[in-house]
């Protein structure tokens, strides 16, 4: 094609950085173990938390949608692509997290895009007006991009440091008597290169101390984090306080795709109104709808599924660390193996995948340079016989790499 040839030269000097993402595909499943090349390996790289992605209750609450919903809606909500099962959904998710009102959207990617340019390009009300959101260095894609939607000339935008709470104090502070109309905190639950947690408790405090409104994405966190997998407001205890709640159902909810944002009545039924994914984008179909529903009845029901992912995640970061590998400590499934260099992370995920484990590597520019990293997840998939397969190739090939303490 005409051009091509600027495009590849980009390519090559992506090569040449070695940073090409590459696809390792299987012909299974997502599951504990999936099938590369005709080999079984232990899948260590899903977002798959709680083994939703295959579990014999969703597949069958997708099948029963097909037969009686159909396959798609070929409508987007306001016209003709809002079925009951689309209302439940969405009453579902608002229980289960605790809010008032939920908005589904494709992906949890529109979701963020969505949020932030409906509320902050609007005049409501008053010609003039000025805007700040105040958002973490390390949040995700979806929320630069959702902020970049907004108009430069009315939003303000300032990065505190990751998970620096007292920088994210002094600049509220230093901005307490300017005449901001919307103040905004914006924060993943979980910082998934890290698989660290925002110190949510401490940013309500915040929100409340200056008048601000509390996003948290909480896209790793739905299903992950909490007793009952509520997400980080309920592992803080603070449950009703986050103001806007953002999350997907593309991780542990069943893992196809879809997002949400959650919130009060008022700020839902003003999306439906402004929200440009929502108004000009296709409603999620039956499959996804029906099959999150029984996620989340499954959720509801048994909370064995989401202690069983926390007794796998605790066994693993206890093992790995015995056998003298460098690990980022918390307590997420997210377990960020530290290797340092990029070649090193990407040789021994090769290694490691020969050894019958799937596990991926996160290199500059998506970590800093010199925080190479194999990143880990563990899910509720695995078996115990699973994650023992897996520590004993970590140690071989980490001894071979000459990469233990
Ligand atoms: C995965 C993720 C998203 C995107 O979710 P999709 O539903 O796949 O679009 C957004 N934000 C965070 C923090 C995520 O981890």
């Amino acid at each position: 094609m005409r051009y091509d040839h600027l495009l590849s030269d980009e390519l090559q000097r992506i090569h040449t950085a070695n940073t090409y993402k590459t696809e390792t595909a299987f012909s299974t499943p997502q599951a504990g173990e999936v099938t590369v090349n005709g080999r079984k390996v232990v899948m260590m790289a899903s977002n798959n938390y709680l083994g939703m992605s295959n579990h014999p209750a969703v597949k069958k609450a997708a099948i029963e949608a097909i037969r009686e919903y159909g396959y798609g809606m070929a409508s987007v909500r306001f016209l003709c692509g809002t079925q009951t099962i689309h209302l439940d959904l969405e009453k579902r998710i608002s229980k289960f997290v605790g809010t008032e009102d939920t908005i589904l959207f494709s992906s949890a990617f529109a979701a963020n895009n969505a949020f932030f340019p409906s509320l902050l390009n609007e005049k409501l009300g008053s010609e003039t007006y000025k805007d700040v959101i105040y958002t973490d260095g390390l949040n995700h894609a979806s929320i630069i991009d959702g902020m970049r939607l907004c108009k430069s000339e009315t939003t303000d935008k300032k990065i505190y440091r990751n998970n620096d709470l007292a920088h994210l104090e002094q600049l509220l502070e230093a901005d307490k008597n300017a005449e901001y109309r919307f103040r905004i905190i914006a924060s993943d639950g979980v910082f998934s290169m890290e698989g660290s947690l925002a110190h949510v408790d401490q940013l309500v405090a915040l929100a409340d101390k200056y008048n601000a409104i509390l996003f948290i994405d909480d896209c790793h966190a739905i299903g992950v984090v909490g007793k009952s997998g509520r997400g980080t407001p309920e592992r803080f205890g603070v449950l009703k306080k986050v103001d806007v709640l953002t999350g997907t159902l593309g991780k542990a909810i069943g893992g196809a795709l879809g997002g949400y944002v959650s919130g009060s009545r008022t700020m839902i039924e003003y999306m439906r109104q402004k929200a440009r994914p929502y108004t000009f984008s296709n409603s999620l179909p039956p499959t996804v709808v029906m099959a999150s529903i029984a996620a989340f009845d499954l959720l509801s029901k048994d909370r064995s599924i989401v202690t069983r992912l926390h007794e796998n995640t605790a066994y693993f970061r206890k093992e790995i660390a015995a056998l003298g590998f460098t690990i980022l400590a918390g307590d997420h499934p997210i377990v960020p193996v530290m290797l340092g260099d990029a070649s090193v992370a990407q040789e021994m995920s090769k290694a490691l995948l020969k050894a019958g484990v799937y596990v991926k590597g996160l290199w500059f520019p998506v970590v800093p340079k010199g925080e190479a990293r194999l990143r880990v997840q563990i899910s509720a998939a695995l078996s115990r016989k699973n994650i023992d397969h897996a520590l004993n190739a970590f140690e071989a090939v980490g001894k071979k790499m000459k990469v233990l303490k």
